[in-house]
């Protein structure tokens, strides 16, 4: 059976293969705007000239049609996932990790943060990285064998021995709402792994599409904005 390392890695190889695809059909959707040939969608055009308005079009293009259609796709998406359930095997409970210390989530609700009050609402963090490894040790060292060092590991104290959450009408929204994305790794155990497997090929697409986007409107605006 597939390990969770090859398992990551299959998935970044099949994210690079659809990533070209997706590539490939924005391009062509950005040409099919271009007023003639020979321009160049990241070079710099001056106000009012037919270069300046294919930015302006393929940036209105993104914002009404692509990226509409990317939303609508990702909402059909979690809409889909209320078909399947949670197995109760208590993991995302056991073990939630983030980028962020104790102390810098506590700034970040300080600033305003809601994701960041939330969490804090819920999770305590793990005295050391190896309680965190008994949760879930293939996990942990999928973090290790790619170096990512800075990874706080988090558990909820509301959990029970037997797995069923002692505060189950009162558990926040970031529980109800979990897995929230169909690309985040999952525990084998999870009750949502087969919507996951369902639904990861389109996620990947509309993934890359939303990455490949945003490289063009980045690039575009910076173009606009230097002339
Ligand atoms: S509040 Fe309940 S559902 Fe949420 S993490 Fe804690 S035990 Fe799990
Ligand atoms: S990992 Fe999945 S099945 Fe396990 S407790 Fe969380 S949502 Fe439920």
């Amino acid at each position: 059976m597939e390990d969770l390392t090859s398992s990551v890695n299959s998935l970044r190889q099949k994210y690079r293969d659809i990533f070209k695809i997706s590539s490939i059909e924005i391009q062509k959707r950005v040409d099919e705007l271009k007023p003639a040939e020979g321009l160049d969608i990241f070079d710099d055009y001056p106000t009012g000239s037919s270069g300046r308005l294919w930015q302006e079009n393929v940036l209105k293009m993104f914002d009404k049609d692509i990226c509409y259609e990317i939303f609508r796709k990702w909402n059909e998406i979690l809409a889909y996932r209320k078909e399947f359930s949670c197995s109760g095997c208590g993991t995302c409970c056991k073990l939630a990790c983030s980028e962020f210390s104790v102390e810098k989530l506590k700034l970040k609700e300080k600033n305003g943060d809601s994701f960041a009050k939330q969490f804090l609402s819920v999770f305590v963090p793990y005295n050391s990285k190896e309680d965190a490894r008994k949760v879930y040790p293939e996990y942990i060292k999928l973090l290790e064998d790619n170096k990512e060092d800075e990874v706080y590991f988090y558990h909820c104290p509301k959990l029970l021995d037997c797995n069923k959450c002692s505060d189950y009408e009162n558990r926040p929204q970031i529980c109800r709402d979990f897995p929230d994305n169909p690309l985040s790794i999952l525990p084998k155990s999870c009750g949502y792994s087969k919507w996951k497997e369902e639904v990861e090929p389109i996620a990947l697409m509309l993934h890359s599409m939303m990455e490949i986007i945003q490289y063009y409107k980045e690039h575009i605006n910076a173009s606009i904005n230097r002339t």
